[in-house]
């Protein structure tokens, strides 16, 4: 029986999302429904944010987070090397830990080097990266919201241009894109104070969340009526 652990690494949360999910999505679900599904249960998350309903929040980006894997998964990309090569410790913009993007107006991107030695190893690890690299009292949980609604659309629209062109390139902005987009959604759940790991383990205790099954075996109109 899959499961994920609190001590889960990046890599053992896709895996588990990839048995669990992976038959399922690959018979009903074309790569268009899942990012539609990761962008819908961003939304409700981001409704939480407005309305003040941290549970809101929190229950729908978890789903938002699975539905994001399942499309890394759809498009063979490996978050955890993806995060740590545009986040090696450093912001991906300035270069810096803290990021100092704002106070020296950074206007280009800067040249990031990496440290393996700094390399992350669990989820958890990567989520306290984050948080020194993005301090939660730098910015409003409102701020960090519509960063992730951004970078989302970002995310789309380099999967839009790579399926169009198919050309390696396109591909590689995807890439990282995909590792923003993370970096956003652990950015939410950091100024909340919520532990991501910890949160998927009671989640996924004991295969799909919602059927307890694996693989999955939620029907297409269960998925499509699924409310929070
Ligand atoms: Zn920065
Ligand atoms: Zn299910």
């Amino acid at each position: 029986m899959p499961r994920i652990t609190p001590e889960t690494t990046i890599k053992q949360y896709q895996d588990f999302i990839r048995e669990v999910y992976g038959k399922p999505n690959d018979r009903h679900f074309s790569l268009w429904d899942m990012l539609s599904n990761v962008e819908r249960f961003t939304m409700r998350s981001l409704k939480g944010i407005r309305k003040n309903n941290q549970n809101k929040t929190r229950f729908n980006l978890l789903i938002a987070l699975s539905w994001f894997m399942s499309t890394l998964n759809r498009l063979h990309i490996e978050l955890d090397e993806s995060v740590w090569k545009r986040f090696p410790y450093l912001c991906s913009y300035c270069a810096s830990c803290p990021c100092s993007c704002m106070e020296n107006g950074i206007d280009k991107r800067k040249e990031v080097p990496v440290d393996n030695s700094k390399r992350p190893v669990t989820l958890e690890d990567f989520q306290t990266m984050f948080g020194k690299i993005y301090p939660t009292e730098n910015r409003t949980i409102e701020h960090a919201g519509v960063h992730l609604a951004e970078e989302l659309g970002e995310f789309s629209e380099a999967i839009l241009a790579y399926m169009g062109e198919h050309k390696d390139g396109l591909f590689e902005k995807v890439i990282l894109e995909s590792a923003d987009v993370f970096s956003c959604i652990i950015s939410v759940f950091n100024s909340m104070g919520i532990n991501v790991a910890k949160e998927l383990s009671d989640m996924f205790s004991n295969n799909c969340h919602t059927c307890k099954k694996s693989p999955c075996e939620c029907s297409f109109g269960s998925i499509v009526k699924f409310k929070s």
